[in-house]
């Protein structure tokens, strides 16, 4: 690719290498700007013309030669920062995960910072106008100031807010307060001064603190060993049943790194699922904490991100690009839960955030802490090559148990009955005795199958292949895969028949049978379509925590990290097509979800009891995950993929094509696949390609390619071939194709 002259800059215009969002795998140069004589830091962000249009790049390097004659170059228009948005640790980790990925570097970069500053906004604190009485004005006797009664009210409300007022907050309790403001003003009654906007995404310490319960032995332990190492770089995997205090770990550990002056980054899977951890972390560590997902605004996150870069939120608690996050004192980053697959982002740049999480802290040279009660098989794979260290702790807290498990033969449940005898009689128990009772199905809406009893339709979506789910609630048809949706039909489209069947199960249908079966008891359900709304998926939690809700029913949402210290039985509905899937991972996240869910009962005093219902209840990963856990259930799996020669034991890519119209996917991973075949040699295996296990979803086919291998480096080469042999195919102008390095999901 750099085989062209190399064209010597002149001696007072060098070449500045610009990093722009654009899907191309290189760097632009242009001329330094006209006026600039300061050292040029790399990672500001610059103005530069781009094609038509400008757009905002980000300085990789100075030069003094490019490929490109340096008469044609044209100059940087604009320098936007002064101090770099991308601090050096940022730029190399981004250079790093730009070739692992084998995704555009100006993509990858930008990627890393706040929507505002990829759109060139400063990065600077928003800051706002704050009103307060000066001395004089707090002395003033407002009922002076009769003849102007607009003055005179907001002296009174003033007078009252001693602190001050915002323009919004005097917004809120004023109309027209700007022309009496002036009046004081003059009068020299008010002072006007500018304070930084004040964010919630920042959380100011509280007046009180909880105290730590004293830590058991093998909380004792972890603590120590991760604190005796906290000077530099080491990987922990801290394996911890289902409440068995993990969350007390870290707590005790970012004590350390703060009593050192260092800041914690904690990377969660979803903050909204888990108001219950960040509520610990302020209740108990003394100092702002940041926090970032994706539910904030734009504003919002911008703030938590220079809160992070100014040493001013010690704490930064955040979901998957949170990992990218500036630190001005770094001193530890935590994965909690980081089996869980919303550490991958799934688009576009399909980079894993535990992953970066682990590479960022060797750069740091800091210690990483990966948390879980069902840790992935790639992570108990890492501790069985030494390269992770495991610290186990085996117990739950103070008198909690784990629950007993069982496994209901589902075959024996009549057709027309949503759940087993047995079940229901257990719920019943439990609720009779002042407990609340769980059910889990991971499968939303009222039903999956809407079907024609008399010639056999079924609703389908018209732009993916896959089942229309039925919502009774809204009467509707709706694709779960692209969002689509149409009312429910009242007669067959097919052959004009009436007699049209829901079949299947949905947690929506759940609510209905346990509030026939249960009425009385209150029923929450939390599932992507009850907490749509903003504060509600807060709300069914509390009820849900509080235990004013007797029966919660819901998907994986309510598997992930909730403390319900009165729930003492569980379903566990719907597991089957897990066992039987093609996808060799469904297993393995089958295991984690009944362990995760199962970990929801009994968490206090009471003990629990889990009943899972499958059709196959002799499923021999099944059986070896009820009776000896989730770790012997993994040593069993690690065994099979190593048989099989599956990840971790080798590593996967996946390049995956779409196209409007059928056919071209395919036709373009095969001709990538003919012009690779040459060239890369046996350590890589090419499989394929073979259209997507949905071909159609959203209107486009889709194929894929999957390259195999158990050696990095040649997997690797050959996905720089593949750059390469790709933009010489005229076939890629048809398709939208893109890479996936160690894929997580197949489809
Ligand atoms: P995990 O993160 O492993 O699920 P948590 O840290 O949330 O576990 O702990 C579970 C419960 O036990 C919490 O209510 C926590 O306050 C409590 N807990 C944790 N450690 C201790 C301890 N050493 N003594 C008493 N209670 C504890
Ligand atoms: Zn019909
Ligand atoms: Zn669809």
């Amino acid at each position: 690719m750099h085989d062209r002259p190399e064209h010597p800059a002149t001696a007072n215009q060098p070449i500045w290498r610009i990093a722009v969002a654009a899907p191309l795998h290189k760097g632009f140069d242009y001329h330094a700007p006209r006026q600039f004589f300061t050292p040029p830091t790399p990672g500001i962000r610059v103005l530069v013309p781009f094609g038509r249009r400008s757009t905002v790049g980000i300085l990789l390097e100075t030069r003094d030669q490019s490929a490109v004659d340096a008469r044609k170059l044209k100059p940087v228009s604009q320098v936007i920062d002064e101090t770099p948005v991308l601090t050096p640790d940022l730029l190399t980790l981004g250079r790093w995960a730009a070739d692992y990925y084998h995704h555009p570097a100006g993509e990858v970069l930008h990627h890393m910072l706040p929507t505002l500053l990829r759109r060139g906004e400063p990065a600077a604190r928003q800051t706002e106008n704050l009103w307060r009485l000066t001395p004089a004005g707090m002395d003033f006797d407002a009922e002076l100031a009769q003849r102007a009664p607009k003055q005179q009210a907001l002296l009174k409300l003033l007078q009252q807010h001693a602190a001050g007022l915002t323009s919004e907050a005097l917004n809120q309790r004023m109309s027209q307060w700007r022309a009496p403001m002036q009046a004081l003003l003059k009068k020299q009654l008010v002072h006007q001064e500018t304070i930084y906007f004040s964010a919630h995404s920042v959380r100011e310490p509280r007046a009180s603190f909880q105290h730590s319960p004293d830590l058991n032995n093998d909380q004792r332990l972890a603590v120590q060993a991760i604190g005796c190492s906290l000077d530099g770089f080491k990987r922990w995997l801290l394996e911890g049943v289902t409440g068995s205090g993990k969350t007390e770990v870290y707590l005790h550990v970012i004590e350390q790194v703060l009593a050192m002056g260092r800041q914690a980054l904690v990377l969660v899977p979803e903050i909204g699922l888990t108001p219950q951890l960040l509520q610990r972390f302020e209740e108990r560590l003394p100092v702002p904490i940041a926090v970032m997902h994706s539910d904030l605004g734009d504003r919002e996150r911008l703030n938590a991100w220079l809160a992070a870069r100014g040493n001013e939120a010690r704490v930064i608690i955040g979901t998957r690009s949170a990992v990218f996050t500036p630190l001005a004192k770094p001193g530890i980053i935590i994965v909690d839960e980081e089996h869980d697959h919303s550490f991958k982002q799934q688009e576009g740049w399909r980079y894993h955030a535990r992953d970066l999480a682990v590479v960022r802290a060797q750069q740091l040279d800091i210690p990483v802490v990966l948390g879980s009660a069902t840790p992935s098989l790639e992570s108990l794979h890492n501790c069985l090559q030494a390269r992770y260290q495991r610290l186990h702790l085996p117990a739950r807290t103070g008198q909690a148990q784990l629950p007993r498990i069982g496994v209901v033969d589902a075959r024996r449940i009549p057709l027309d009955q949503p759940v087993s005898s047995a079940l229901l009689q257990r719920v019943r128990e439990h609720l009779e005795a002042g407990n609340q009772a769980l059910i889990f199905l991971n499968r939303r809406g009222y039903a999956p199958v809407y079907i024609c009893h008399d010639c056999g339709w079924h609703a389908e979506c018209r732009r993916c292949d896959a089942h229309l789910t039925v919502h009774r609630a809204s009467n509707r048809l709706r694709c779960h895969h692209c969002g689509s949706e149409r009312p429910l039909d009242t007669a067959c489209p097919s052959c004009n028949g009436a007699s049209l069947l829901i079949v299947g199960l949905g947690t929506e249908q759940m609510e209905d049978f346990f509030s026939g079966q249960f009425p009385g008891y209150e029923i929450v359900r939390i599932d992507r379509d009850t907490t749509r709304r903003k504060g509600s998926l807060e709300r069914s939690l509390q009820k849900a925590q509080s235990g004013q809700a007797r029966i919660l029913i819901g998907t994986q949402m309510l598997a992930k990290g909730h403390h319900f210290p009165q729930v003492t039985c569980v379903g566990i509905l719907g597991i089957d097509q897990a066992l039987f899937s093609a996808d060799f991972r469904s297993t393995e996240y089958m295991a984690q979800l009944v362990t995760q869910v199962s970990g929801r009962a009994g968490r206090a005093e009471r003990p629990g009891e889990v009943l899972i219902e499958s059709h196959q209840p002799q499923h021999p990963l099944l059986q070896l995950l009820i009776t000896r856990g989730y770790r012997e259930f993994a040593d069993a799996a690690l065994e099979e993929r190593q048989a099989a020669g599956l990840p971790p034991y080798t590593r996967m890519v996946l390049v995956r094509a779409e196209a409007p119209t059928a056919g071209k996917a395919l036709q373009f991973l095969s001709s990538l696949r003919a012009h690779l075949q040459s060239r890369i040699g046996p350590p890589v295996a090419l499989l394929g390609p073979a259209p997507a296990p949905m071909e159609r979803r959203a209107g486009r086919y889709r194929a894929q390619l999957l390259l195999q291998s158990d050696q990095a480096r040649a997997l690797h080469n050959a996905l720089d071939c593949i750059t390469l042999v790709t933009e010489q195919l005229p076939e890629r102008r048809s398709v939208r194709w893109s890479i996936d390095v160690d894929p997580v999901e197949m489809f």
